[in-house]
């Protein structure tokens, strides 16, 4: 990152070179993939893909799986920018194979699968996996996609985190394209990562849209650092902050919560009231929508019921305010801190004197 280097240029021939090849190799060993190109971001990957194998015709996708993610990212809109027609097919909570089967015509271009990555929908539900879905593609001739978002490149199940699927296990159930982000689970800066067949990724590669999407080179080397952490699965876990926080354990968690206490409580005396708490941690990030991480934090409580609303938006004010942020969530009258990824206590405590609450003595206010 910090020096001259060779983007875009080979070495071995003195000429132009791909940008791509600084990490492509590493995807393909850590997928099991023919060929692999990046963009800036997974929505971009979605985009070029749809534009360069489907512009001016037809994509089939389920009712069931037309995701809206935070930020306007919403996929009948993608399908429309990408110039391709969205055929929608089966219901909201259930498509069968027949559907997409009845919807194949001389127009299709391509069988998409979306992740639902931010939803899920229970109950009487029916989906079809890409597995069943590959040989409908195969027997008409068209290539299936998935995109799979969120993108974990490791059994998380193994880590004792909920299970997601892997754009390896996608390739292996005959899927020909799978598209991910490098900044959900994967752990890395943002990037669209898109791996799968070599005749398709060249297709993908030779559209100009490639070259409007194509990554900078800081997020590209990141990105190289960041896979090549895969390549060391054993301190995968130690090395990767994202996994190291998330399979953080309880106990450690809770030991924490145990050492700031005692300095937050003095510092919010008398006004609130500060205690250890179990919490249920959320992963976000459109990653894992249902699931609950169990956690530990403080909940900081105004003492005078009657203003509560008032002392706590001042209490997150002033977090706010300290050097390093510090950023909360209020529930049922109680500030929350989730201390998950706190992971040395020294960098809160020493920023606890730097609190500036109204009203309290020998402060701001009172000057
Ligand atoms: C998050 C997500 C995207 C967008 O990925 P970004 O890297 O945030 O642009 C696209 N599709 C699905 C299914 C997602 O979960």
């Amino acid at each position: 990152m910090a020096a001259p280097n060779n983007l875009e240029f080979d070495l071995a021939t003195g000429r132009r070179g791909d940008r791509d090849s600084l990490v492509d190799g590493l995807l393909c060993e850590l997928t099991g993939a023919e060929a692999a190109t990046v963009v800036n971001n997974n929505a971009a990957a979605v985009l070029l893909l749809l534009a360069a194998l489907a512009g001016g015709r037809e994509v089939i996708v389920s009712r069931g799986e037309l995701v809206e993610i935070g930020g306007a990212f919403r996929m009948p809109d993608v399908m429309q920018s990408a110039g391709a027609r969205l055929v929608e097919v089966g219901t909201t909570n259930r498509t069968h194979p027949r559907d997409y089967e009845g919807a194949i015509g001389e127009h299709t271009a391509l069988l998409m699968k979306v992740h639902t990555s931010n939803y899920r929908v229970q109950g009487f539900t029916s989906t079809v996996a890409e597995a069943q879905l590959a040989p409908i593609a195969r027997a008409h001739g068209l290539p299936l996609a998935t995109d799979l978002g969120s993108g974990a490149l490791i059994d998380m199940a193994a880590l004792g985190l909920p299970a997601e699927p892997t754009p390896r296990q996608m390739l292996a159930d005959g899927c020909d394209l799978v598209t991910f982000s490098g900044d959900k689970l994967l752990g890395g800066p943002q990037a669209g990562l898109i791996v799968g067949r070599k005749a398709l990724i060249e297709r993908i590669k030779r559209h100009p849209m490639k070259r409007a999407l194509r990554m900078s080179k800081l997020p590209l080397a990141a990105l190289e650092a960041t896979l090549r952490l895969y390549l060391r699965p054993e301190r995968l876990v130690r090395d990767l902050p994202t996994l190291r926080l998330l399979t953080r354990p309880l106990a450690e968690i809770e030991a924490t919560a145990q050492v700031v206490l005692p300095a937050l409580r003095d510092a919010l005396a008398p006004g609130y009231r500060v205690e250890v708490v179990a919490l249920q941690g959320q992963i976000g990030s459109g990653s894992l929508p249902v699931e609950r991480l169990p956690s530990s934090g403080l909940a900081i409580a105004p003492i005078e019921k009657k203003a509560a609303g008032r002392a706590l938006d001042a209490l997150c004010e002033a977090l706010r305010a300290l050097p390093v942020p510090v950023i909360g969530r209020i529930h049922e009258d109680r500030l929350l801190l989730d201390l998950r990824c706190l992971e040395q206590p020294a960098d809160f405590l020493s920023q606890i004197s730097l609190l500036r609450l109204p009203g309290k003595r020998g402060q701001l206010s009172n000057e």
